[in-house]
C-alpha cells in the first residue's frame, strides 16, 4: 500500500491543475472586464481631452481671419514699401499678440515674406524672413488657411501655426499667422490620472503629457520623410526618437494594447509610463493630429491576479468541501452498506434459528418420541425383570423345598406319634402326660407355621419401594431361611457385624433373596465337605455398606469370572442351576445403587461381595 503523502499526489496534482485553472480563467475574465472598464474610461478621457484642446485650438481659430478687416494691415501688404505703416501694424500685432496670449503672431505677402509682426522689437524678429516654404503659409495660399505643427525657426519654440489668407475684394494679400503656444494644455494635461499625448500626421508626437515623449516617433519614418523634415523644418532639426512603442494586440473601436519600453523614469507624476498599456486613438476633428489616451494595464493586472488568487482559493475550498462531502457520502455509503450487511446477516441468523428451531423442536419431538419408547422398554423389562425376580424366587424356593418339605415332614411324624400316643394316654386317663403331649404338638405346629411364613414372605412379590433396612436384620432373615438347608449340611456360618450395624436404603425382600442365593451358592460349592464353612462381614466404611459372603470351596474357575453375571451361565447339572440367581442379585443390587462382585480369595475359596450407599443416622428415619 503507498504511503499517505503518494497515495494523495493524484488528487493534490488535480487540485493544484484544477486551481491554475480556475485562477488562469479567473484571471482572463477579470483581465476582460477590467480591459473592457478601461476602455470606457478611456473613452471619456479621449472626450474630455479632445474637447479641451478643440476648445485651446478653437479659441485662436479666428483670430488670423480677423487682421484681414485692419485696414492698416491690408494697406502694408497691398503696397510695396512703407516702413511708417509697418511699425504701426508691428504695434498693433504686438499689442493683439499680447492681448491674445499667443505666441506670435504675424503678416506675410504673398512672396512669402514677413512684413509685420509682434516680436518686431526683438532681434531675432521673423520680419523680412522668407516663410514661403513654411506648409502653413503654402496651404493658406492654395486652400485659404493653413494649420501646422512645428517648431519656429528662429527661436526654435514649438507651436501651432493657425494661417489665413487676407485679401481685399478682389485679390489675395497676403496670409496672417498666429503661432499659439500649447503649453498651457499640456501643463493642464500634467494633472490628468494617465497619460496622454498629441501625434501629428507623421507619427510625431507633438503634445504630450509627458514632456519626455515629446518629438518622440510613434511609428518609424523612412528617409524621405526625414529629408521632407528637412526642407520644411517642422521639427527644427530636432532628433526625433522612436517612442518604443510596439503593438500587442488590436481591440474593437481603435483600442490597442501596446507595451512601452523606454530608458529614463518610469513614473511621471501619478502614473507609470513604461510597461504595457490600452492605447485608444481618436483623430482631431480640423487637424491631422490623433489624440491618444494610454490607460496603464497595471490595476488591471493586479486585480486580474487578485481575483486569480481569490479563484484559485476558492477552487481549493470548493474541491475540499468537495472532498469532504464526498468522503461523508462515502462513509454514510459504507455505514449504510454495513447496516445492510447487518442486516442480512441478521436476517439470515433469523432464518436459520426458524430453521434450527424447527429442526430443533423436530428434534425434540424425536427425543420425546424416543423417551416415551425408552420409558415404555425401560417398563417392559422392569416387568420382565419383576417376572425373572419372581422366577427367580420360584427357582429358590423350588432349590429349598427338598429341604422345607424334609423340615416339616419331621414335625408332621412327630405330630402323628404325639396325638396317638394322646389318644391313648387320654383314654388312661392319664391327664398329664396328655398334656405334655398337646403342649408339644402346639409348639411343633408353631415351628412349621414359621418356616411356612418365612417361606411366603420371601415367595411374596416384592413392592419394589427402597426403605432404610438394617443389613444384618436381612442376613439374618437369610439365614433363618436357609436354617433347614444349612443343618442338613451341618454348615459354620461365621458372622462379623459390628454395631451399629449399617443401614442401606433398599427393599429387604429383594436383599434377602440376593444373600440366600450367594449363601446357597456358598454352600454348593462346598457339597460334600464335612464342615462347610461360610465368613459373611457386614460392616459400613467411607459411606459405603458392604457385606462379603466367603466359602471355602474351590473358588470361581476362569470362564465362570469371565461369565459370572450373564444370564443362563451356569456349571451346575441341568435341574440343579438355571444360572439366573448371580444375574437377578447384580440386578437387584444395582437397582439399589450398589455393586455385586465376584472374586477368588487368596487363601482358597470364592469371595462375593456387595457394595450399597451407606444410610447415615439421619436418613434411617426419613
Ligand atoms: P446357578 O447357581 O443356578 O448355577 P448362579 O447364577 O447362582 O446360577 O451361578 C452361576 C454359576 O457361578 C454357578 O453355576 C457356578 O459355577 C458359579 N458359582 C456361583 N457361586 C459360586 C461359588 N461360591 N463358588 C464357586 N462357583 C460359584
Amino acid at each position: 500500500m503507498p504511503s499517505r503523502p503518494l497515495r494523495h499526489l493524484p488528487i493534490l496534482m488535480l487540485l493544484l491543475a484544477l486551481m491554475a485553472l480556475s485562477g488562469f480563467g479567473a484571471h482572463r475574465f477579470a483581465q476582460q472586464l477590467g480591459l473592457a472598464e478601461l476602455q470606457t474610461t478611456g473613452l471619456h478621457r479621449l472626450d474630455l481631452y479632445t474637447a479641451s484642446l478643440e476648445r485651446e485650438i478653437g479659441k485662436y481659430a479666428f483670430l488670423p481671419g480677423t487682421l484681414g478687416l485692419e485696414r492698416d494691415v491690408l494697406a502694408l501688404l497691398g503696397q510695396a514699401d512703407g516702413d511708417k505703416l509697418a511699425h504701426q501694424v508691428n504695434v498693433y500685432l504686438e499689442q493683439l499678440n499680447e492681448r491674445a496670449g499667443t505666441l506670435s503672431i504675424y503678416v506675410i505677402n504673398t512672396a512669402g515674406k514677413v512684413v509685420a509682426s509682434s516680436n518686431w522689437r526683438r532681434a531675432d524678429s521673423f520680419i523680412g524672413e522668407d516663410l514661403s516654404f513654411r506648409p502653413y503659409f503654402r496651404e493658406a495660399m492654395a486652400s485659404g488657411s493653413g494649420r501646422f505643427f512645428g517648431i519656429g525657426t528662429t527661436r526654435g519654440e514649438p507651436g501651432y501655426y493657425l494661417a489665413s489668407t487676407l485679401s481685399d475684394d478682389s485679390r489675395t494679400l497676403g496670409v496672417a499667422v498666429i503661432k499659439v503656444s500649447l503649453e498651457q494644455l499640456e501643463k493642464s494635461w500634467s494633472t490628468v490620472e494617465a497619460p496622454a499625448m498629441v501625434s501629428d500626421e507623421n507619427g510625431v508626437v507633438i503634445l504630450g503629457s509627458v514632456a519626455d515623449w515629446k518629438f518622440a516617433t510613434l511609428r518609424p519614418l523612412d528617409e524621405a520623410t526625414r529629408s521632407s523634415f528637412d526642407q520644411t523644418q517642422q521639427y527644427n532639426r530636432r532628433a526625433l526618437k522612436a517612442l518604443g512603442m510596439t503593438e500587442i494586440t488590436e481591440f474593437e473601436h481603435g483600442a490597442r494594447l501596446v507595451s512601452i519600453a523606454r530608458d529614463g523614469p518610469e513614473i511621471v507624476g501619478v502614473y507609470p509610463i513604461t510597461g504595457r498599456f490600452l492605447a485608444q486613438s481618436r483623430p482631431l476633428p480640423g487637424t491631422p493630429w490623433t489624440l491618444t489616451v494610454l490607460s496603464h494595464l497595471e490595476q488591471v493586472d493586479e486585480i486580474a491576479q487578485s481575483r486569480a488568487m481569490v479563484a484559485a482559493v476558492g477552487t481549493a475550498f470548493l474541491f475540499m468541501l468537495g472532498l469532504m462531502l464526498d468522503e461523508r457520502r462515502r462513509r454514510l455509503k459504507d455505514r449504510l452498506a454495513a447496516r445492510e450487511a447487518l442486516q442480512k446477516a441478521h436476517d439470515e441468523l433469523e432464518r436459520k434459528v426458524d430453521e434450527r428451531t424447527g429442526d430443533l423442536s423436530a428434534a425434540n419431538q424425536l427425543l420425546q418420541d424416543e423417551i416415551t419408547e425408552r420409558i415404555r422398554a425401560e417398563r417392559t423389562l422392569r416387568a420382565a425383570q419383576d417376572e425373572l425376580v419372581q422366577a427367580g424366587k420360584l427357582a429358590v424356593i423350588g432349590q429349598l423345598s427338598a429341604g422345607i418339605a424334609h423340615e416339616l415332614n419331621q414335625p408332621l411324624a412327630a405330630l402323628r406319634t404325639l396325638s396317638g400316643n394322646g389318644v391313648r394316654f387320654l383314654e388312661r386317663g392319664d391327664l398329664p402326660t396328655t398334656r405334655t403331649n398337646l403342649e408339644r404338638i402346639a409348639q411343633l405346629v408353631d415351628r412349621m407355621g414359621l418356616i411356612t411364613s418365612q417361606l411366603r414372605t420371601f415367595a411374596r412379590k416384592s413392592s419394589g419401594k427402597l426403605q432404610p433396612v438394617a443389613l444384618c436384620q436381612a442376613l439374618e432373615n437369610a439365614l433363618a431361611l436357609l436354617e433347614p438347608r444349612l443343618r442338613q449340611a451341618e454348615a459354620e456360618i461365621v458372622r462379623h457385624c459390628p454395631l451399629p450395624e449399617p443401614w442401606a436404603r433398599c427393599d429387604a425382600n429383594r436383599l434377602e433373596q440376593v444373600l440366600v442365593n450367594l449363601i446357597g451358592n456358598a454352600l454348593d460349592a462346598m457339597d460334600g465337605q464335612p464342615v462347610p464353612r461360610i465368613e459373611i462381614d457386614c460392616y459400613g466404611c467411607d459411606g459405603q455398606a458392604w457385606l462379603s459372603v466367603r466359602d471355602h470351596g474351590a473358588g470361581l474357575a476362569a470362564e465362570a469370572l469371565a461369565h459370572l453375571f450373564e444370564p443362563f451361565f451356569t456349571t451346575k447339572a441341568a435341574g440343579v442351576g438355571l444360572g439366573l440367581g448371580l444375574t437377578i442379585s447384580a440386578g437387584i443390587v444395582r437397582d439399589f445403587g450398589g455393586t455385586l462382585s465376584g472374586a477368588n480369595h487368596p487363601d482358597g475359596g470364592a469371595v462375593f461381595t456387595l457394595q450399597i450407599p451407606l444410610l447415615d443416622e439421619a436418613e434411617r428415619h426419613d
